[in-house]
């Protein structure tokens, strides 16, 4: 079986390497040559509305999936006649938007952050009055790692947010005062079977993830957790994989953002679940049995990004797994990846917190 993807970034290539074992073949479509997932699978190169590329996609594969959230709905106009999508078009049309996501939050009574279109200077000014400061401003599309937003903490930030992100659809929302932040990911397949991984609780700097612990072990928050990935899931008849992230404020789940696809808080299950979270994906849109999304031990993941530490000093960590994407350095990009699976969760706490501070100083 053929599964079409598009997009052939670093998620699609975890994809591929996960679906070789399973007797998959695959097939990218992405605008340029040497992404990740080309470097390991074929790939159609050109845009993702060329017709005659979408044609062949749609001829070669038994179903089309995405590594990139912000595919163009004309893309998949032309591949659904055609072809079997899945996740759901409609699930990556509302993560394509912040508004419609935060409108689906609110319409399954799934807790979020309180929030207000923004499509002029007045209706920000109407927004500061109506939510308060400190707040953050944000895109509605196309933002991702802390892209395409603003943080207002004094009505004299108004008009520098404005000039900065105006112009395009924005949306308004409290900036929240939470503890910590963790992802629920979550898979569900033809029949509407229906798994959950351990929560993981996730550090950003800068916007973007820098570090995954799992399982985050907390019963009350992963059986909300369980109850909103389920609610979504069911809404959509959603098939593959699924996450939420959220704000845990006072004990609460706040539901920040959702991605229809596999999410990189999940790459720590590559080696420290019973499945990782990419074959569960393949599993589900290939129609075949879901597996275990047990947790074997304490994972901790930490992205490489930026610059690449030295391969030599990384693999003399013993029991160290290296994920290099083969991408170009650049600052803020993401270019691999590493996880650590240990016995305890203390002993993960303290490895990750080691390995972090000697990447962070550039000793390894
Ligand atoms: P997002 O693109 O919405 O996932 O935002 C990226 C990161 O910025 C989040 O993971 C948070 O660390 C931070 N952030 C985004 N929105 C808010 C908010 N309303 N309040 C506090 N922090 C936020």
């Amino acid at each position: 079986m053929t599964i079409g993807v598009l997009g052939a970034g670093q998620l699609g290539r975890m994809l591929a390497l996960a679906g070789y074992p399973l007797g998959l073949d695959f097939l990218f479509l992405d605008r340029e040559a040497g992404t990740p997932a080309h470097q390991v699978a074929p790939s159609l190169l050109g845009s993702f509305t060329d017709p005659a590329l979408l044609g062949q996609l749609a001829e070669r594969c038994s179903v089309i999936t995405f590594d990139w959230e912000n595919v163009p709905s004309e893309a998949l106009d032309q591949l659904e006649a055609r072809a079997k999508i899945a996740p759901p078009r409609v699930a990556l049309a509302t993560a394509q938007d912040r508004l419609l996501e935060k409108a689906l939050f609110a319409q399954l009574r799934i807790p979020t952050n309180r929030t207000q279109a923004v499509d002029s200077h007045a209706d920000l000014q109407r927004a500061v009055r109506d939510i308060g400061l400190p707040a953050v401003l944000k895109t509605r599309r196309l933002g991702y790692d802390g892209k395409g937003q603003q943080v207002l903490r004094k009505a004299a930030d108004i008009d520098k947010a404005w000039r900065e992100l105006g112009g395009v659809p924005l949306l308004y929302e409290l900036h929240v005062p939470f503890d910590y932040e963790v992802s629920a990911i979550a898979v569900r397949g033809q029949r509407g079977e229906f798994a959950m991984y351990p929560l993981n609780r996730n550090l950003h700097k800068d916007g973007i993830l820098r570090l995954t612990r799992a399982p985050w072990k907390s019963p009350t928050l992963e059986a909300a957790a369980r109850r909103y990935l389920r609610k979504v899931m069911d809404h959509f008849d959603y098939v593959g994989v699924l996450t939420i992230e959220f704000f845990v404020c006072r004990g609460r789940l706040l539901a920040n953002e959702m991605a229809p696809r596999v999410h990189n808080s999940g790459h720590w299950t590559i080696e420290g679940a019973v499945t990782s979270q990419f074959e569960n994906h393949l599993r589900a849109i290939a129609g075949l049995p879901l597996g275990s999304t047990a947790a074997r031990g304490h994972s901790a993941m930490l992205n490489l990004i930026g610059s690449m530490p030295a391969q030599q000093a990384l693999l003399a960590e013993p029991g160290l797994h290296l994920h290099d994407y083969g991408k170009a350095a650049r600052p803020g990009r993401k270019l691999g990846h590493l996880t650590i699976v240990e016995a305890t969760a203390r002993a993960a706490d303290i490895r990750a917190a080691r390995l972090l501070r000697r990447i962070e100083s550039r000793k390894i």
